[in-house]
């Protein structure tokens, strides 16, 4: 069982864990955006950096898809490391300035400005890390998004930018979306994928028959990953209401003193 030790804390790992899994097991923060735990790493942004001891030298790698098989040594907090990871977080707010999420990020990296010019076209604030491609792609298999486009053209769109026949609007781009650009919004009876421009019937709770949110559709595939998405397609989700009448009922019959009190209906 190979050693990762992390700015002189040493952590047992298994064998092609990443360096990132290691880290964040064991409570060491390594910013990530183009990293989901559901999906294959891809190490687009490069936000994971840190350097590697690769005997004497220090090697610059991303800590998101590097496969642990031997001992290694890693500086997760070195100047170095520090200045590469703030100099991508400026690169990437230079794309997305006005995102909440990445200026949240970027403030928690000491980074409060870009000295690049500004993309001011780029489309609802989106920094390209194709998470929601890879999630339709790979987890769906519905490839109903796309990159397209180069340079400061390069964007995530439908084909031919109209709402897609393909999408079956189960809304994982919009859950592994760090940034906030892709919404699952809820129209009356109806979802909409923006800024995709898809629609169609809303998926509804499947005991009181409740629209179901865009936030708990989000919160389900965070919590449960692309695996939600079948449960929510086939009208097997429960609504936070009824979830909670669920819990609640579950603690009262396994005879739990002490069972939280029913929320009260409104
Ligand atoms: S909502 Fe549509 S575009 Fe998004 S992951 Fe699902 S199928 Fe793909």
């Amino acid at each position: 069982m190979p050693t990762v030790t992390i700015d002189n804390q040493a952590f047992a790992a298994e064998v092609d864990e990443t360096i990132l899994q290691v880290a964040a097991r064991n409570g060491v923060w390594i910013p990530t955006l183009c990293y989901h735990a559901a999906l294959e790493p891809y190490a687009s942004c490069r936000l994971c950096m840190v350097e590697i001891d690769r005997g004497g030298w220090w090697q610059m790698v991303t800590a998101c898809n590097y496969p642990v098989r031997r001992d290694v040594t890693v500086r997760v907090e070195s100047e170095r490391a520090i200045r590469a990871r703030r100099g991508v977080m400026r690169l990437l707010l230079a794309r997305a300035p006005e995102s909440p999420e990445l200026r949240a990020l970027a403030s928690r990296l000491g980074v409060t400005q870009t000295d690049f010019p500004t993309v001011t076209e780029a489309e609802g604030n989106c920094i390209l890390c194709g998470l929601c491609v890879r999630a339709c792609e790979e987890r769906i298999g519905t490839a109903a998004i796309s990159l397209t486009g180069r340079g400061v053209e390069r964007k995530v769109s439908a084909p031919f930018g109209e709402p897609s026949e393909e999408c079956i609007l189960c809304g994982s781009c919009a859950a592994v979306c760090p940034v906030g650009t892709i919404r699952l919004e809820v129209h009356g009876d109806e979802w909409e994928l923006v800024p995709f421009g898809k629609k169609g019937p809303a998926q509804r709770c499947a005991a009181c028959g409740a629209v179901l949110t865009a936030e708990l559709v989000r919160e389900a595939l965070a919590r449960r990953g692309p695996a939600a998405v079948q449960g929510i397609l086939a009208g097997e989700e429960l609504c936070a209401r009824c979830k909670r009448k669920k819990l609640v009922g579950q603690l009262l019959a396994a005879g739990g003193s002490g069972a939280p009190s029913a929320p009260s209906e409104r």
